[in-house]
């Protein structure tokens, strides 16, 4: 009987053993799963934030655009706001590259992204790469003429800015379309302002650059 007992007691506690053993693996396994869940859906959060950066500027990109603009295009029709967006193109960038080399080409559209990104004064406007050397701005909530300052405000900075490659240095000018949306009994869409905004752009080019010109302009 004793002996029994014994061996009773010694599988019992071996049975505890491994009880205790099947739960910290258990948990073990749990965490290391939770652990593996974290790390896909950050790399997931840090993709999706690629996506939609430019990377030679860090600025948004045009895909980002088109997500907020449709966002703030149904906020400003809901809210009866203007909304304005902005195109602006570095001038003669040909020949900038071509003169001094693309090195100081990439460096001169990171100074241009700098200066736009500081002279935008509200939190919900927006400034993207839209390509090249091209940024798209948009302004939720802002008049035409409060547009005009604002992009005015940023052309003068770029203007006085200094590109430095680090080899030497020089200057840039931009020209810039404006328009703004007041509008919203019509259904529009990104494609159709930048057609009106593209337009403008034209019209600073050809009548000189370095200047801004509103759609309002145009006849
Ligand atoms: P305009 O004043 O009429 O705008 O003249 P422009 O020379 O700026 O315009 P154009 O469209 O003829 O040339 C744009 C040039 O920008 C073409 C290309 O050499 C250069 N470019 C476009 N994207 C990049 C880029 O990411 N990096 C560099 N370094 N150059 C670029
Ligand atoms: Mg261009
Ligand atoms: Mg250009």
């Amino acid at each position: 009987a004793p002996r029994l007992s014994e061996e009773r007691a010694m599988r019992t506690q071996a049975q505890n053993a491994l009880d205790q053993e099947k739960v910290s693996s258990k948990r073990q396994l749990e965490s290391r799963i939770a652990e593996q869940t974290r790390r896909l859906l950050e790399e997931n959060r840090e993709l999706s934030r690629l996506s939609l950066t430019d990377a030679l500027t860090g600025l948004p990109n045009r895909r980002a655009l088109t997500e907020s603009f449709a966002r703030e295009a149904a906020r400003a029709k809901a809210a009866g706001q203007p909304l304005s967006i902005a195109l602006l193109d570095v001038d003669h960038f040909k020949r900038f590259n071509d003169t001094h080399g693309h090195a100081a080409g990439d460096q001169c559209l990171r100074v241009v992204a700098r200066e736009i990104r500081q002279h935008l004064p509200r939190t919900g406007d927006l400034a993207v790469r839209w390509g090249g050397e091209e940024f798209c701005l948009l302004l939720p909530n802002t008049h035409l003429d409060g547009a005009l300052i604002v992009v005015e405000r940023v052309r003068l900075a770029i203007q006085a800015a200094r590109v430095d490659w680090g080899h030497a240095e020089a200057s840039v000018t931009v020209s810039l379309g404006v328009h703004t949306l007041t509008d919203w009994t019509q259904p529009i869409d990104l494609d159709a302002a930048m057609v009106i905004v593209d337009r403008a752009l034209y019209r600073a080019k050809s009548s000189g650059r370095n200047k801004v010109v509103a759609a309002t302009e145009m006849t």
